[in-house]
């Protein structure tokens, strides 16, 4: 059994930097002892797009990315030579991407709040493969044939005001059975979430739901800045929603 690597993106959105021991090195990636680097997961049904950054060994300086999390865990990928087995790694974040990723996550969250608690409208992260959260805007799925462009400022607005009340932003993890039972069907679906986890993460914005994810948020809605919708696009008889930040 390989060892498992503790996810400290998962704790601490903010750490940038972290010594980190690798536990396997083989085709082109590498586990690491722990990690600040999130990898696309579609654990959670809306993957984030995966982190970049570098790290050293040995004093010199590689290309590090998220890479994947598989049935065997976390698995980062590296440009260039791989390192040594229990080599110690000096991982540094591109912190300007994260960050965007953490902005752009939490809008899709308030987003979530706005559509299906203000508006009654049934509102889902799209399942695509590719990631539901990017550095250049996120995607939603909303069971809906039109969204009118004479709706989206209103939506807007309300996006807008929950960003300005500069909310507290919460992660928890509760037992699945419990986290079934606190988690309102309009807002997320446990059912989702990868059967292998027995305890699921929450994330509750103040004033709003919890919602299945194990995506890296800001801690403030403050700092997600300025929203702005810009597309609808017919997908059989739903729509996808893009947005994007300012
Ligand atoms: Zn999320």
């Amino acid at each position: 059994m390989a060892v498992p690597t503790e996810p400290l993106y998962l704790k601490d959105a903010y750490l940038r930097e972290c010594v980190a021991l690798v536990v396997e090195a083989k085709d082109q990636r590498l586990r690491l002892d722990k990690t600040i680097f999130a990898p696309r997961s579609m654990e959670y049904g809306h993957p984030q797009a995966e982190d970049m950054g570098f790290f050293y060994t040995n004093h010199e300086q590689k290309g590090l990315a998220g890479g994947r999390i598989g049935d065997d865990g976390i698995l980062h990928s590296v440009d260039g030579d791989l390192p040594d087995l229990w080599e110690i790694a000096q991982t540094t974040l591109y912190w300007e991407r994260r960050h965007r990723l953490m902005r752009v996550h939490t809008a899709a969250h308030l987003l979530i709040q706005v559509l299906a608690g203000d508006r009654g409208i049934p509102v889902q992260f799209h399942k695509a493969r590719s990631p539901s959260v990017r550095v250049d805007g996120g995607q939603l799925y909303v069971a809906r044939d039109r969204f009118p462009r004479r709706d989206w400022p209103s939506v807007e607005a309300a996006v807008a005001a929950r960003v300005e009340e500069d909310l507290p932003v919460r992660a928890f993890t509760l037992p699945r059975a419990d986290a079934t039972e606190l988690v309102d069907p309009r807002f997320g679906d446990v059912g989702r979430v990868d059967p292998r986890h027995e305890d699921i993460r929450l994330i509750k914005i103040r004033g709003g739901p919890a919602i299945p994810c194990d995506g890296t948020l800001v801690r403030r809605t403050g700092e997600v800045g300025p929203f702005r919708l810009r597309g609808a696009r017919r997908l059989e008889a739903a729509r996808v929603l893009d947005f994007t930040l300012d």
